[in-house]
C-alpha cells in the first residue's frame, strides 16, 4: 500500500507597527530589558480598554488582498479565552467571526530538479484574521521567567488549505509567502527571530482513499529547513503506524532539533473549547470600498509577477530564479524598462545589475574619492566584492603625499624651474610622476594641490 501525505500551514506574521495592537507601547522589543516595553493594558489589568491599531487593520488587509482573498468590509474582534501564564488577561483578542479575509489563492513557481523547467502549484488560503501575540517565557534552572514585552504585539495569521502534497512544497509555498510579506514591507518576517512562526498540520491516507487522514499539528520549528525535516519525519512516522495496522493520534507535536524528531506535546483542544466572543471592548471595523481600493492600489508587484516580467523581457527561468534569490530581480526589470539598447541584452543585463547597482548605490552612499571609486569598479568588474576591494586600497595621507612629491621636485629641477617662470601646465606632468610613485593609492586633486603648495613656498 502507497500512501500520500496532506499538509495544511498556519503561519503568524508579527507586523512592524510602530506600537502594538491594542495599546500604545513600543511595539519593537529587539534588543529591550524583558518588562520595558509595558504597560497597564498589555501586562492584563483590569479596568483596562483596548484601542485598535489602524495601521495593524491596513496592513492586515494589504497582505489579504495580496493574497487574493476577498475582504471582509465588515470585521469584529472575539475573545478567545485559554489559561497561560503568558497571557496574563486569560484571553486573547482576536477575529474568529469576521477575519479581515478569506477564500485567497496563492500560485508558487519553482525551478524544477532540472535546474530549468519551470514548475506550478497552487495552495488555497483559509483565511488570514488578525490577533495579539502573547508574552514569552523563558525556562531556566530555578524555574520559569516571563517577558511581557511581547505582549499585544499586532499578527496576521494566516491559514492554509489542506493543499500542500509535499514537505519541499510547504517550504517552497513559505518562502513564496516570506517574499510576499517582505515586499509589502510590513514585517522583516525572519523565521529565526520568531516573527514569522509556522505551525504546520500533516496526515497521510493511502494513495486513492478521499477522505484526509487523522491530522497532527506540529510547532517549534524556526527555519525553512527543519520545517521540511520536520514534515519528513512525520510523514514517515504516521505511516509506519498505519502499516502496522495502527491509528494516528491527533495531537500537536514538538520538533525537537536534536533528535531529529517530533514529541508529543498534547492532545488537540476543538474550538469550542475556547468559548469565542465578541470582545465587547472594542466597536467593529466597517471599511468603505474607498478605503479597499485604495490599498489594493498601493499594492506591490508579488513575486510570481516580477518573475513573470523578468521572463518576458526573454531571460531563461533559471536566471529568472537567480534573480530572485539575489534580490535584483526588480533592479533588472528597472534597468530594462528604461533603456531601449539594453532592452536587446537580457542576458548581459542579468549578468551585471547586480555588480553595476551594487556599485552605484555604494558609491551615492559613501561618496568616495574618485580613486578610489575607479579602483573598485575596476576589482568589481572581476568578481571581486566592494568590500573586499574597499580593503585592498590603501589610501597615502596628506604625509605620505607630502613625502613622495618632495621627492619628485628634488627629482626634477628643470621642470620646477619651468612652473616657477610661468609654465603652469608642467603640473600635470609633476602630477603624473607623484601619482606614478604612489601607483594610484593617492587621490589626484589632493596630489595637485600639495603640489602647488610646495612649488609655491
Ligand atoms: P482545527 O479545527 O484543528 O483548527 P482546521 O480544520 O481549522 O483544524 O485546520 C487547521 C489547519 O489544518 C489548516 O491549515 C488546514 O488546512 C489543516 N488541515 C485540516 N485537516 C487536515 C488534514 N486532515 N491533514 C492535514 N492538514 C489538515
Ligand atoms: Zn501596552
Ligand atoms: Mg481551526
Amino acid at each position: 500500500m502507497e500512501y500520500s501525505p496532506t499538509i495544511g500551514l498556519e503561519i503568524h506574521v508579527q507586523l512592524a507597527t510602530k506600537t502594538k495592537m491594542f495599546c500604545r507601547c513600543d511595539n519593537d522589543a529587539e534588543g529591550k530589558k524583558p518588562n520595558t516595553t509595558v504597560c497597564p493594558l498589555c501586562m492584563g489589568f483590569p479596568g483596562t480598554l483596548p484601542v485598535g491599531n489602524e495601521t495593524a487593520i491596513e496592513w492586515g488587509t494589504k497582505t489579504a488582498l495580496q493574497l487574493g482573498c476577498k475582504i471582509n468590509k465588515f470585521q469584529r474582534f472575539d475573545r478567545k479565552h485559554y489559561f497561560y501564564p503568558d497571557l496574563p488577561k486569560g484571553y486573547q483578542i482576536s477575529q474568529f467571526f469576521f477575519p479581515v479575509g478569506e477564500h485567497g489563492k496563492v500560485k508558487v513557481d519553482y525551478l524544477a530538479k532540472d535546474r530549468k523547467t519551470k514548475k506550478e502549484f497552487s495552495v488555497g488560503i483559509t483565511r488570514l484574521h488578525l490577533e495579539e501575540d502573547a508574552g514569552k517565557l523563558m525556562h531556566v534552572k530555578d524555574g520559569t521567567l516571563i517577558d511581557f514585552n511581547r505582549c499585544g504585539t499586532p499578527l496576521a495569521e494566516i491559514v492554509t488549505e489542506p493543499d500542500i502534497k509535499s514537505p519541499e512544497e510547504a517550504r517552497m509555498f513559505l518562502q513564496e509567502l516570506q517574499r510576499i510579506v517582505r515586499g509589502l514591507g510590513i514585517s522583516s518576517a525572519d523565521m529565526e527571530k520568531g516573527n514569522f512562526r509556522v505551525d504546520a498540520n500533516v496526515s497521510v491516507r493511502p494513495k486513492g482513499q478521499k477522505e484526509f487522514g487523522t491530522k497532527v499539528e506540529v510547532k517549534n520549528m524556526n527555519s525553512f529547513k527543519f520545517i521540511e525535516q520536520a514534515l519528513k519525519h512525520e510523514i514517515d512516522r504516521q505511516t509506519k503506524i498505519l502499516e502496522e495496522g495502527g491509528k494516528v493520534d491527533q495531537e500537536t507535536r514538538g520538533w525537537d532539533e536534536k533528535s531529529g524528531t517530533t514529541v508529543s506535546q498534547r492532545g488537540k483542544e476543538g474550538s469550542v473549547d475556547y468559548r469565542y466572543f465578541p470582545e465587547p471592548d472594542l466597536p467593529p471595523i466597517v471599511l468603505t470600498d474607498k478605503q479597499v481600493k485604495d490599498w489594493q492600489k498601493d499594492l506591490p508587484e508579488l513575486p510570481s509577477e516580477l518573475k513573470k516580467q523578468a521572463e518576458g523581457f526573454g531571460l531563461p527561468y533559471d536566471r529568472v530564479i537567480e534573480l530572485q534569490d539575489t534580490g535584483k530581480i526588480k533592479d533588472f526589470i528597472n534597468i530594462m524598462k528604461q533603456d531601449k539598447e539594453l532592452i536587446k541584452e537580457p542576458l548581459l543585463v542579468a549578468n551585471y545589475p547586480g555588480v553595476l547597482v551594487d556599485f552605484y548605490r555604494w558609491a551615492v552612499k559613501e561618496k568616495p574619492s574618485s580613486i578610489i571609486l575607479k579602483t573598485v569598479y575596476k576589482a568589481m568588474l572581476i568578481g571581486v566584492s566592494i568590500e573586499e576591494a574597499k580593503k585592498n586600497i590603501k589610501i597615502m595621507g596628506e604625509d605620505e603625499i607630502e613625502k613622495v612629491v618632495k621627492q619628485v621636485i628634488k627629482d626634477n629641477p628643470k621642470v620646477v624651474e619651468q612652473y616657477k617662470a610661468g609654465e603652469i601646465k608642467v603640473l600635470g606632468f609633476l602630477t603624473g610622476q607623484v601619482m606614478a610613485k604612489t601607483k594610484g593609492g593617492a587621490e589626484p586633486a589632493l596630489v595637485k594641490q600639495i603640489l602647488e603648495k610646495l612649488l609655491t613656498k
